[in-house]
């Protein structure tokens, strides 16, 4: 099917939901996508922080057709050795006890909630503390967690119990707490808000005042988890523990499945019937999120993200030395930010894209830069190289004086 083909049906039978360019993928090979006209792409947006193994991993490959040829399927009305081996392996590489799964962020973080909030019940605790510019994703109460008004409009009331307060402002976050209030929920590097990065210390003073009030930390790890940041965890940067974990996003390597991990205490106020999922945790998800966790294990995936990362943010400094567009780069692991002078970035977006290079903007003067964490040294350079092109393409360099133009 050609490209304008696609397009078409999209146009005509798919719900209005997002702004998609016009590019339709046919196949994809490591950090490599091809599209339907056979034109290749080098891939640092990984489907959104997803696919962490790249496209096509073997392993990941092997795992689906082993599993999808035995049983896909069951229900959790019966045991799934696939999903209990998936949560072993989570608890113990995490600060968390048990695990639950479902098969998105949104959902993790709904668990979450719902969690913290059975938790508090028994005080009359509810309100859940979360911090402005977060994202958490698009269900409801995901929804009234995620402090920015853009995507509210047209949708309340939502749930009510959250309470927005400024990203990085202890104080801030200190006063609001109340009798009433049950959770703080963070993400420890926001991601969907532009790659805000916590400052020095406010996480460990954030688990501080969990522990002294009572409440349970939330992380949302949905962007963050799995390697992408140099460490199977982001909190493990920030020499802290969360009561909740949620992840996602890169947990299936693009197989959907979501999971929230929490400490004994916490997961212990669900019992059978508080919570479930029909499809959450099954036979397929669940071995391919254990292929994508072992793979990124025993291929020292964790490592090579946090080096591949250093040398990234090296290259692209270096870039921002010669081109005046960029402002500031900022990253951890393979997640990287790149900031603009100017709200050019959905611009630099389509010029890097047409040259071979996705990446995606966070905010109109913020790329975000998510690889797999298969990248070599060679696909970095070639990223910074279409980036520099693309820059120059987008941003009018300044040749001539501005000559009387007043006071
Ligand atoms: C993407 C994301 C979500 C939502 O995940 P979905 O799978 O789209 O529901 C929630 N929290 C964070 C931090 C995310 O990056």
């Amino acid at each position: 099917m050609e490209t304008q083909t696609v397009a078409e049906l999209t146009e005509k039978y798919l719900m209005n939901t997002y702004k998609r360019a016009p590019v339709a993928f046919a196949s994809g090979q490591g950090a490599r996508l091809t599209d339907v006209e056979g034109k290749t792409y080098l891939d640092f947006l990984a489907g959104i922080a997803v696919s962490i193994l790249g496209h096509n991993h073997p392993r990941l490959t092997a795992a689906v057709q082993q599993q999808a040829a035995r049983v896909i399927h069951t229900s959790n009305l019966y045991l799934i050795p696939p999903q209990a081996q998936l949560a072993q392996w989570l608890v113990e590489h995490s600060a968390c006890d048990q695990a639950f799964f479902c098969n998105s962020g949104a959902e993790a973080n709904e668990a979450a909630i719902k969690l913290a909030r059975k938790f508090g019940a028994g005080e009359g605790r509810f309100e859940i503390l979360v911090a402005d510019q977060s994202f958490h994703g698009r269900t409801l109460a995901a929804l009234a967690a995620t402090a920015q008004p853009k995507y509210h409009k047209g949708f309340e009331p939502l749930p009510p119990g959250f309470v927005p307060v400024q990203w990085n402002d202890f104080s801030a976050l200190e006063a609001a707490v109340t009798p009433r209030t049950c959770a703080i929920m963070l993400e420890p590097i926001q991601g969907e808000g532009g790659l805000r990065f916590p400052s020095p210390g406010y996480l460990g003073t954030v688990r501080r005042l969990c522990d002294e009030r009572g409440l349970v930390l939330i992380l949302d790890e949905i962007q963050t988890g799995m390697g992408r940041t140099g460490r199977l965890f982001a909190y493990e940067h920030f020499g802290i523990e969360p009561d909740i974990l949620t992840l996602a996003k890169a947990l299936g390597g693009g197989v959907p499945i979501g999971a929230v991990l929490a400490k004994k205490h916490v997961a212990q106020a669900f019992q059978p019937g508080d919570h479930g999922s029909t499809f959450g945790g099954n036979f397929l998800a669940c071995a391919a999120s254990f292929a994508v966790v072992t793979t990124i294990e025993q291929d020292g995936l964790i490592q090579h993200a946090a080096e591949l990362g250093t040398y990234l943010v090296d290259q692209l400094r270096t870039l921002a030395r010669t081109h005046s567009a960029i402002t500031e780069v900022r990253g951890l692991g393979l997640m990287v930010a790149v900031e603009l002078s100017t709200e050019t970035a959905p611009q630099v977006v389509d010029a890097a894209r047409e040259r071979g290079l996705l990446l995606n903007a966070v905010q109109p003067n913020t790329l975000r830069l998510v690889p797999p964490l298969v990248i070599t040294r060679q696909d970095v350079d070639e990223a910074v190289r279409i980036l520099a092109e693309s820059l120059a393409s987008v941003t009018q360099p300044v040749t001539t004086a501005v000559v009387g133009h007043g006071s």
